[in-house]
């Protein structure tokens, strides 16, 4: 049977590209009655969360999408958290040190700074076995003395690597490009390329569907798979989601979060269908369609490589159509689940009802809370003190100090931007003035810190990366 999987890091905020990715795993396995897995890669200690993690399973389902294995449901493959799988790689790196296929690598950092420095002044680009190679008297004292040392595994020299890839044919690389990859950290953690053959292999994955920035992976991946004595998965690389310049995707130009489509008030069907259009089409080309549509009508090799623009017009757009084909009753449904319910006005109320006099003014003095994008323009900006520069600057680093915020209350934000206003030496009110505007698009609402609080990190950081533009 058919298995494929998604393997996100939970390192950031739920991408789109990773339900792009999810989405088309899934149809492939289930349009061949297969099954899709979901792993976590949270091998990068530094950088994994569980609040990540959490948000990237919510935004998943939320979306629609569902796997048969996973952390969240289980199954016979698991933990499907690898960081839960230490022993697993542990051993499995052993095995290729025994064979011969990777080494024990003592060099210091210093010495690898200085090999760097003398393959660039060669013209070449990647460390070698033999590079790194060390007189044996000095590996024993080394090791006798208890240095640290990581595990590399032997690559080639020279000649071509060919990987095949289901949409792109044979590709080619060269293994002069390719490194004596690290697969066990001083640490003993695994690195994503050993942690990934080895589970991809015991998981008993059929095929790799991922992003195309992984091609250059893949020959040591295969390597890998040699060195191991195991069939490869078929890969199958696709093209990555664009902005509308061309450019990858970047939340700089585009919200990149799920939870920002959620907060903006999209349809999870809308957002899914749009992503399915990513470079893929119905056999009648036709615009709207559902994830069971999909299903029955996918096939893999309509996939097309030009790189695939996510535009926010055409996904609301699209958006649009979906809600018109909502029955009042349901369209009321979910407005109220989005955000005409109790819970929320209850949050909303204690900031209003001081600038209330009839119940008529609190639609106006909310209204930014329940839109996604605002028409802002400099002139919005014009009645602050600061010239419209130095407003600009100033929301660029309050945008910075604010996604770097872990926890999204009233008194880490204040903290925040009262830390950021004396390092610059501006006074708070003159700070908050292009926040204000930024956050909430007019001059007649309550404190932005509330505001921000009430919007969310999601759409609070866009609207700051929108009036920045
Ligand atoms: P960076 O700016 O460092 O490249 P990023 O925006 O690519 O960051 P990551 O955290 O690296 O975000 O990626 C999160 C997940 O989203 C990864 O699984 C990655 O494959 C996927 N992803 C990121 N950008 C795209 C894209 N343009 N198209 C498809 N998937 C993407
Ligand atoms: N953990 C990798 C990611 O974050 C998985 C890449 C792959 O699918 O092999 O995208």
């Amino acid at each position: 049977t058919v298995r494929t999987r998604i393997a996100p890091s939970p390192t950031g905020d739920p991408h789109v590209g990773t339900a792009y990715i999810a989405l088309f795993n899934q149809c492939f396995a289930r349009a061949q009655g297969g099954q899709f897995v979901l792993r976590i890669e949270d091998t990068d200690q530094q950088r994994s969360t569980p609040e990540s993690e959490q948000a990237i399973l919510d935004s998943l389902r939320w979306l629609g999408l569902d796997w048969q294995e996973g952390p969240d449901v289980g199954g016979p493959h698991g933990p499907y958290r690898q960081s839960e799988r230490g022993d697993i790689y542990k051993t499995h790196c052993d095995e290729l040190v025994e064979k011969g296929h990777a080494f024990h690598c003592y060099r210091t950092s210093e010495e690898l700074e200085q090999l760097r420095e003398g393959l660039r002044e060669a013209g070449r680009t990647s460390l070698k076995p033999s590079d790194l190679a060390l007189p044996e008297e000095e590996v024993e004292k080394r090791r006798a003395a208890g240095a640290p040392f990581v595990v590399r595994m032997n690559v080639p020299e020279s000649g071509t690597c060919v990987v095949e890839d289901l949409l792109r044919g044979s590709i080619e690389i060269d293994w002069a490009q390719v490194d004596a990859q690290i697969l066990l950290k001083s640490d003993g953690m695994p690195t994503y390329h050993l942690a990934n053959v080895v589970d991809d292999h015991l998981m008993e994955i059929t095929h790799v569907l991922r992003g195309e920035e992984w091609i250059n992976s893949a020959p040591k991946h295969k390597l890998l798979y040699e060195y191991f004595g195991w069939d490869m998965p078929v890969l199958c690389h696709l093209p990555l989601l664009r902005n509308p310049d061309k450019t990858k995707l970047s939340k700089r130009k585009n919200p990149t979060s799920i939870l920002y489509y959620q907060r903006a008030g999209f349809m999870p069907e809308a957002l899914l269908n749009y992503l399915g259009r990513m470079g893929w089409s119905m056999p009648d080309e036709r615009e709207k369609f559902s994830l069971e549509e999909m299903l029955e009508d996918f096939d893999i090799h309509r996939v097309s490589l030009g790189g695939p623009v996510f535009d926010v017009e055409k996904l609301s757009w699209l958006n649009g159509l979906w809600i018109r084909e909502l029955e009042n009753e349901q369209l009321a449904d979910r407005l109220i689940d989005w955000m005409f319910n109790r819970e929320n006005l209850l949050k909303v109320l204690p900031h209003a009802r001081e600038r209330m006099e009839t119940f008529g003014d609190f639609a106006p003095l909310v209204s930014f809370l329940a839109a996604g994008q605002l028409p802002l323009s400099e002139e919005s900006f014009k009645g602050n003190k600061l010239e419209l520069d130095e407003q600009k600057k100033l929301l660029q680093f309050a945008l910075w100090r604010l996604e770097a915020l872990r926890a999204w209350d009233r008194d880490s934000i204040f903290q925040a931007v009262k830390a950021l206003a004396t390092a610059m030496e501006i006074k708070l009110k003159d700070f908050n003035a292009p926040l204000f505007v930024a956050i909430s698009g007019t001059t007649a609402s309550f404190s932005v810190m509330d505001a921000m609080v009430l919007l969310g990190p999601d759409l609070s950081r866009a609207r700051l990366r929108q009036a920045i533009d």
